[in-house]
């Protein structure tokens, strides 16, 4: 008998890279390769430090509001959380409370199976089509609550919107999250369901599209009473997650629409483009509608491609995982830097 007997132990998810190099051209983590909004270094400026003597607003309240405005629902509809990692791990821990299986794909965002072990939460995971789409009627069945990345990581794939409702309707006795990391690069959001379908929660972030991975704010949209579970679940572990910062910069980047509205068009020009160049170089991939393209070349193995690029400071991401370990998940750069990688990689494959 050891005390290290009586731990609860996990395997944790693994981040990908954070370089201290600033020449390396990093495509590993889907952040934005554009700086935040001005009107966010603004707020940064405006900031009294005598605020910080005070414990934050449980509520944040400020940031709320905007996103209320935003997104034309209530403040009651919205929970905020520390990046939608924060958000996703309470709403496991809040909504997956029975001895069901929850179901998710068997190739999507893999901190979910790490909360479910987290959590002692029974789950099965669903394969994806040999094309990695999901298939709808595998969720649509008794289980403890479902959890669907859309569109999907790291595939990028869409499901339609239509699909996700008939989920949603079939399991109206239990939770479904739908994980909208990467909506706002093309997809078709369910944030509209939220007002016929009291089960459905959609959970966003401004880590990708908003250029604010290093903040972090999540949110989770559903009706008041969803929502209401998720926040006693919060306020039962730690009130004070959003500090003034925080705060302040997520409502001043959500003023600036114009701004966010250009560097997603960029980034899904690039990713068009990107698209095209691939196809010609020989990779295969599903139809991405992320700031992501997750491929597979038509000879090399990926492993080996993923090797060349990191020694020529390009660092995309590899996962060593069935099914997927022939893949590379690139993230969508600025041009200047997509041209340098398609470069390379011209001389790579062809040379
Ligand atoms: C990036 C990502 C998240 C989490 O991002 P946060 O930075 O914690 O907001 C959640 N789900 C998916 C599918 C993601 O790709």
């Amino acid at each position: 008998m050891s005390w290290e007997d009586n731990i609860r132990k996990v395997v944790p998810y693994v981040a990908g890279e954070q370089p201290k190099d600033r020449n390396i051209i990093k495509l590993n983590t889907n952040e934005s390769p554009y700086p935040p909004s001005p009107l966010v270094a603004e707020a940064v400026k405006n900031i009294e430090t005598d605020q910080l003597r005070k414990y934050p607003d449980t509520n944040a309240t400020e940031l709320v509001e905007e996103m209320a405005k935003t997104y034309g629902v209530s403040k009651d509809n919205i929970f905020v959380g520390i990046g939608s990692d924060d958000v996703l791990a309470l709403a496991f821990l809040t909504y997956f409370n029975s001895d069901k299986q929850v179901i998710f794909p068997d190739i999507t965002y893999s901190f979910y199976d790490v909360w479910a072990e987290l959590y002692r939460i029974p789950y099965v995971t669903k394969p994806l089509d040999d094309d990695f789409n999901i298939i709808k009627e595998d969720y649509l069945c008794d289980n403890g609550g479902v959890v669907i990345a859309n569109p999907n990581a790291p595939t990028g794939a869409e499901m339609s919107i239509d699909a996700i409702e008939e989920i949603v309707r079939f399991n109206k006795d239990r939770v479904v999250i739908v994980d909208e990391a990467y909506v706002d690069f093309g997809a078709t959001s369910a944030l509209p369901l939220i007002d016929r379908y009291d089960n459905l929660v959609v959970v966003q972030t401004f880590s990708k599209s908003r250029a604010l991975a290093g903040i972090r704010i999540g949110m989770a949209f559903g009706n008041p009473k969803i929502i209401g579970y998720l926040k006693d679940v919060k306020f039962s572990f730690n009130s004070y997650t959003l500090n003034p910062y925080t705060i302040a910069i997520g409502a001043a980047a959500l003023k600036d629409r114009e701004y966010y509205a250009d560097i997603t068009a960029k980034t899904v020009k690039t990713r068009e483009r990107m698209k095209n160049e691939l196809k010609q170089l020989g990779f295969t991939f599903a139809d991405s509608k992320t700031n992501f393209i997750f491929a597979k070349h038509e000879r090399l193995e990926a492993k080996d491609i993923f090797a060349a690029l990191r020694a020529e400071g390009i660092y995309v991401r590899y996962f060593n995982k069935p099914r997927i370990d022939n893949y590379l998940r690139i993230s969508m750069g600025t041009d200047e830097q997509m041209d340098k990688m398609i470069a390379f990689l011209k001389g790579y494959i062809n040379g």
